[in-house]
C-alpha cells in the first residue's frame, strides 16, 4: 500500500486533470464525482478515500467489500461496480449504498425481492454492453428499454443512472464511441419513460478525460490513486 502524502499527491494530479478537461469542454467540474476504487487494496485505501474527501469507494467483490466494512467505521458510499451472481445478491444488498452493475431482469428482481425483505430502498445503475462485446457482461442497447421499465416497477428499486466500461483498445476512438452511445440511450429512455437518469458511471484510469468530455457524471478510479493492484 502506498503512503497517504502519495495518494493525496495523486488524488490532486486527478482533479487538475479533471479540471483541465472540464475546461476544455465547457463543464463544471462540481458535475464530476470521483468513486475511488478500492478493490483488491487493504481496508485502509477505504480510510484514504474518506480522509481525502471522496464521498464514495468502488469495490468489485461482494465478500471482500464485506469484510472490509467490518473492519472500520466509514460514512462513505459503498458501491458495487462488479458482476454480480444471484447467490451473493443478499449479501451486496446488505453491503453497499448502490450497485452499478444491474445487467439483466433475472437479477434486479432479486435484487428488489431481498432489498424489499431487508427493509431497504436499493439505488442502483444499469450496466449497459456498448460495444456489444460477447465477453463483457452488460445489457445491450436493445435490452435496456425493458430492464429499465421493469426496474421502475420495482418497488424496492431506484433507478439512477447508468454505467458501461468501455474496451481497453489501442483504437482511441472506441471509448468515445461507447460513451457516446451511453449517453444517447440515457436521454432517449428518460424521455421514453419521462425519468430521469442522471447518473452516467463512465471512465477509469485510462479513458476518464474522455468520458468526462462526453458526460460522465462519475469516473471510477484505481490505479490513477493507489498505483497498480497486486492480485494475489
Ligand atoms: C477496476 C475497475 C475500475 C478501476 O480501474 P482503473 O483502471 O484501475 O482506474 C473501474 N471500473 C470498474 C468496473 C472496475 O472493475
Amino acid at each position: 500500500m502506498i503512503k497517504y502524502q502519495i495518494f493525496e499527491k495523486n488524488a490532486q494530479l486527478i482533479e487538475n486533470r479533471i479540471a483541465e478537461a472540464c475546461s476544455q469542454c465547457s463543464r463544471k467540474t462540481s458535475e464530476i464525482e470521483i468513486l475511488a476504487v478500492t478493490k483488491s487494496h487493504i481496508y485502509q485505501a477505504v480510510e484514504y478515500a474518506e480522509r481525502y474527501g471522496f464521498k464514495a469507494i468502488g469495490e468489485n467483490l461482494v465478500k471482500e467489500a464485506s469484510d472490509k466494512k467490518q473492519k472500520i467505521h466509514s460514512h462513505l458510499r459503498w458501491e458495487f461496480i462488479g458482476h454480480l451472481q444471484s447467490n451473493k445478491a443478499k449479501l451486496a444488498v446488505k453491503t453497499f449504498d448502490r450497485i452499478q452493475s444491474v445487467d439483466r431482469l433475472k437479477i434486479l428482481k432479486t435484487l428488489d425481492r431481498f432489498s424489499a425483505e431487508l427493509n431497504k430502498n436499493l439505488s442502483i445503475l444499469l450496466q449497459i454492453n456498448t460495444n456489444k462485446d460477447p465477453a463483457k457482461y452488460g445489457a445491450t442497447l436493445e435490452e435496456a428499454p425493458i430492464l429499465f421499465e421493469t426496474a421502475l416497477k420495482c418497488k424496492n428499486i431506484k433507478v439512477e443512472g447508468l454505467m458501461t466500461i468501455a474496451p481497453l483498445s489501442n483504437n482511441r476512438d472506441l471509448p468515445k464511441k461507447c460513451f457516446d452511445r451511453l449517453r444517447t440511450l440515457r436521454d432517449s429512455l428518460a424521455s421514453k419513460f419521462g425519468a430521469p437518469l442522471p447518473e452516467l458511471s463512465m471512465g477509469m484510469t485510462g479513458d476518464m478525460l474522455q468520458a468526462i468530455k462526453s458526460g460522465s457524471t462519475l469516473i471510477r478510479i484505481g490505479t490513477a490513486l493507489y498505483g497498480e493492484r497486486k492480485y494475489k
